[in-house]
């Protein structure tokens, strides 16, 4: 069945909004983009119409930096996010002792022990409660968790950073947890409706999803099964790409709703830990400097290797000092060709110019965070407390490296997964030097995502032959201060509708089964 969209606001990259105002889906694709008059014409006579009354449409937004499974799996398999007190941390997990079977491994996720002023439960009182059970509590950061005797027992010796007396787990191990009690499949499907649901409710229709190896197998066991309705490229961290190789999934393989993307590499930490790579120490922090998880050596290698074996290489670096290090280790494996294998740099928070100008001339795809400018980035902010006023002025800077020729695609890191609220951070940046317009923002949450994943030819834009993925907007992006103050009315994946109703004529619409059977 095919439909009309008219009387719209498009947004989209090569468009020109003058000559625009509707657009025609067809067979799960964009059929033809005009004036309303044209594409109704074109559309024939059995195509629904519906009047948008000057809302705004974007391509469906692309998230092109996600961890939306795991996210959502932390959500819905025991989540301790309203925990208040360490006694209530016990009490819930009594509680879940309860509901599960003797012997069942407990994973719960997200309590934060600032909310009661610091202090928690350790092995002891774990056992006390949950005696049969493994039981591991990760804090809401992930990097610390919490264990039983009977979780401590099924942790191996291989893993350090493990406190067997107190019950403590940090580091790799704690971040690690569901390797070591992985999930049950029902939980992962539970976590991937989830997610689906958490990201058509945002108008995002792609993801750039970096998750492990397990994750990507039940993905392309729901896309097998024709049941997968939120496209993927799917770059699994650098641990898990050996085995995918062997097992036959190359870098590039996939279709349209789920490929493989690339490999992720860390270089630092975080600005908030103090653990992101810095030219110059910390605020207030004289011998302060960050930490690069690798050396130069190690990270050519590395970047090397992947190069090597053809597969784009996604590093993140949020520091001045690590973007330097990854900038030249893919300066030194890209020939003449240039950045043939569009490897990636994540975040890019902070970056001497220099740096940006070898990035531009290399042609490094940035994917960067405009959320992060207004979670953090707003004055008397957490950067300004940890980077002091200056750098904060030359952070997350958008339009400079546009203007470079750096291609910038923006992601959310599930910080939270919002794009109206990322757009408002592109567009009113705290240094206004590095606004970008609405339109280039919009490209950068779609044209851009779709480049950084090879997916150019396919989706991004609101042109003839892509696949219909859009958004509708509760209202006109063009009328009001920030986009923010419009919702997410409509998600639109392949033509169908899954989140959300069109005006009129929208129950029909409604009842669209996304069609994701195979072509190839
Ligand atoms: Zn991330």
């Amino acid at each position: 069945m095919a439909y009309v969209l008219y009387n719209a606001t498009l947004h989209s990259s090569r468009l020109n909004r003058d000559e625009a105002d509707a657009v025609a889906v067809s067979g799960g694709r964009i059929s033809a983009v005009g004036r309303t008059d044209e594409v109704r014409r074109r559309a024939g006579k059995g195509a629904s119409e519906i009047d948008l009354a000057g809302r705004s449409v974007v391509p469906g937004f692309i998230d092109a930096h996600t961890h939306l499974i795991p996210e959502s799996l932390a959500k819905i398999r025991f989540h301790l996010g309203d925990v208040r007190s360490p006694e209530g941390l016990l009490e819930r997990l009594r509680e879940r002792v309860r509901e599960v079977g003797a012997g069942e491994a407990i994973v719960g996720e997200g309590w934060d022990d600032s909310e009661w002023g610091g202090g928690y439960p350790g092995r002891e009182e774990l056992d006390a409660v949950a005696p049969r059970n493994p039981v591991v509590l990760r804090r809401v950061c992930g990097h610390l968790a919490i264990a039983n005797s009977r979780a401590l027992d099924a942790i191996g010796e291989e893993w350090s950073e493990v406190d067997r007396t107190a019950g403590v787990l940090r580091g790799m191990v704690a971040l690690q947890v569901n390797r070591i009690f992985p999930p049950s499949r029902e939980d992962l499907i539970r976590a991937l409706r989830y997610a689906e649901e958490l990201a058509f409710a945002s108008g995002v229709t792609s993801v750039h999803e970096i998750a492990s190896r397990g994750m990507l197998q039940l993905c392309m066991e729901e896309r097998e099964r024709g049941t997968l309705r939120l496209r993927m490229y799917f770059t699994l961290p650098r641990g898990d790409v050996e085995s995918a190789r062997q097992d036959g999934l190359a870098a590039g393989t996939g279709d349209e709703w789920l490929r493989i993307g690339g490999s992720k590499i860390m270089a630092d930490g975080s600005v908030g830990a103090k653990t992101a790579a810095l030219l110059e120490p910390y605020a207030g922090d004289q011998e302060n400097r960050g930490m690069l998880l690798h050396s130069d050596e190690e990270m050519a290698e590395m970047v090397g290797r992947f190069h090597g074996d053809g597969c784009q290489v996604l590093t993140h670096a949020i520091g001045d000092r690590s973007v330097r290090q990854v900038v030249g280790a893919y300066e030194r494996v890209m020939g003449a060709g240039g950045n043939a294998l569009r490897h990636r740099i994540e975040h890019v928070e902070m970056a001497d110019p220099a740096d940006l100008e070898r990035m531009a001339r290399l042609g490094i795809i940035a994917c960067m965070q405009p959320n992060f400018v207004v979670r953090w980035g707003r004055r008397g902010g957490m950067y300004e407390a940890l980077i002091g006023e200056e750098r904060l002025r030359t952070s997350n800077r958008f339009r400079t490296m546009r203007e470079m020729g750096i291609r910038v695609a923006f992601g959310s890191d599930c910080m939270p997964v919002s794009p109206l609220y990322g757009l408002d951070g592109a567009v009113n940046h705290t240094n206004p030097d590095e606004s970008l317009s609405l339109d280039e923002a919009v490209e950068c949450y779609t044209a851009e995502g779709a480049y950084a994943a090879f997916e150019e030819g396919e989706k991004g834009r609101i042109e003839e032959g892509s696949v219909a993925d859009l958004a509708v907007l509760s209202g006109n992006l063009l009328e009001v201060e920030r986009p923010s103050d419009l919702q997410i009315m409509t998600t639109i994946v392949g033509g169908a509708v899954v989140y959300g109703a069109l005006p009129g004529g929208a129950e029909s619409l409604s009842d669209f089964s996304v069609d994701t059977t195979k072509t190839a």
